[in-house]
């Protein structure tokens, strides 16, 4: 027995005044942009486009679309009524790359890659494409203050070893920056503790960030000892620095004990029970399932 073929999804799109009606596979590429010159001109600035195979897109209203020779190699077209730029293909080649801004504003689409960006104007910034990576994650959070609501927003990171006994100690420090500059020192020395910190068997983790010119730490350690001993790396060249010379604005450290450590709660995948799991019993104990990994205190 055969099923008959699904109709494949499509998106449909029109020019300006109508007259041109464009239609496509929903799977058609994400969004490409171009910056090259020729579309500066054209298009006023990038052009932004789907690409698809040419014999899946189906035009109406065609005797309203010219076709113009843009460079020997392609062609563009518009809409001889309302002006409108509908797409760009190569004249030898079976592709085309229809105008996003055709299409509904709601169109579920991301800028995948930007293209000629050599010939991009210094007036815009590129879309930016892929996943956003810690470094421009931090320049995001640290390039403007914002306020609201009485909260200051900055970035945190954290870093953890596998050490999965309570904390003994927990330091917490912050640190304020005179400018952006003193920031990013402060920052570079920050890397350097952390990779001392990450070789020392004592240390749990640490929780550490920056809010404007504030730079924060909360970090946990087995006991006092191995707090000393990371402490002693790379950190003393920093104190050095801070004491000797004319950096940062103003500091606070401190080293706390606790008072009470209370237990770690793990929730059943299976039955939902939430399981005290500080002994790193790895079954739960209302259903026999296995439970997620205890994770470590802080
Ligand atoms: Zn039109
Ligand atoms: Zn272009
Ligand atoms: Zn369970």
């Amino acid at each position: 027995m055969s099923s008959p073929a699904t109709p494949r999804e499509e998106i449909a799109g029109s020019c300006h005044c109508g007259r041109i009606r464009v239609r496509m596979p929903s799977e058609a590429t994400g969004i490409v942009v171009c910056h090259c010159a020729d579309c500066q001109r054209l298009h006023g600035n990038a052009f932004a486009m789907l690409v698809a195979d040419r014999a899946d897109v189906r035009w109406e209203g065609e005797e309203h679309l010219r076709w113009y020779r843009s460079s020997p190699a392609n062609e563009r077209a518009f809409c001889c009524e309302c002006g409108s730029r509908l797409a760009k293909r190569p004249v030898d080649g079976a592709r085309v790359m229809v105008s996003v801004g055709l299409f509904d504003r709601a169109l579920p689409r991301k800028v995948l890659k930007g293209v000629w960006l050599e010939q991009k104007p210094g007036w815009y910034d590129a879309p930016r494409t892929g996943p956003v990576t810690p470094d421009e994650l931090v320049a995001t959070a640290l390039a403007g203050p914002v306020e609201a609501n009485g909260a200051q927003y900055g970035y945190a990171l954290r870093a953890a070893s596998t050490n999965k006994k309570p904390p003994g100690v927990i330091a917490l420090t912050w640190i304020t920056a005179a400018d952006a500059a003193e920031r990013e020192r402060i920052r570079a020395h920050s890397r350097q503790n952390v990779k001392d910190f990450l070789e020392e068997p004592g240390f749990v983790s640490i929780v550490t960030g920056f809010t404007g010119l504030r730079g924060f730490t909360v970090t946990a350690w087995e006991d006092e000892a191995a707090m000393k001993r990371a402490l002693a790396k790379h950190h003393a060249v920093a104190m050095k620095e801070l004491f000797g010379e004319r950096f940062v604005a103003s500091v606070w450290t401190s080293v706390w004990t606790p008072t009470r450590v209370n237990r770690i709660w793990v929730r059943c995948t299976s039955c939902g029970a939430l399981e005290d799991v500080n002994d790193d019993h790895r079954a739960c104990a209302k259903c026999g399932d296995a439970l997620p990994e205890r994770p470590v205190f802080w």
